[in-house]
């Protein structure tokens, strides 16, 4: 029985479940370490700094991973997507259409990077 894979690391900012470990479809070539990037569920996790390995080149996620990044990985597979009913709002920074609860993923990702220098900064 493999090991629990840990969740992404935390953020004020992320908008996926911070309880499980999300997929990052790297759609923009490796994700940086550190940074908030879009998760199969089509939410915002940080990047771990060590990449799952499995993911990718096995049919078996290790537990611990997002359901419906799973069902979203494999949805992919076929050429689908999953429907999204989440309701999009104005972004309270720069008012473009968002499915991040009022602050789109722009801003979440600069709004992460002064977060993360404020408290590396700190320590
Ligand atoms: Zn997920
Ligand atoms: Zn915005």
């Amino acid at each position: 029985m493999a090991d629990r894979i840990a969740p992404n690391p935390p953020s004020p900012y992320a908008t996926a479940d911070p309880n499980t470990r999300h997929l990052l479809p790297g759609l923009f070539g490796e994700p940086r370490p550190a940074t908030l990037a879009p998760t199969g569920c089509d939410r915002l996790a940080v990047v771990p700094a060590e990449a799952l390995r499995a993911a990718g080149d096995s049919n078996a996620f290790p537990p611990g991973i997002c359901d419906t990044c799973i069902a979203a990985w494999y949805a992919a597979l076929r050429g689908q997507e999953l429907p999204d009913d989440r309701p999009t709002t104005d972004c309270r920074e720069c008012q473009s259409q968002t499915r991040h609860d009022g602050l789109c993923a722009l801003c979440r990702q600069d709004a992460h990077e002064e977060w993360t220098r404020t408290t590396e900064g700190a320590r």
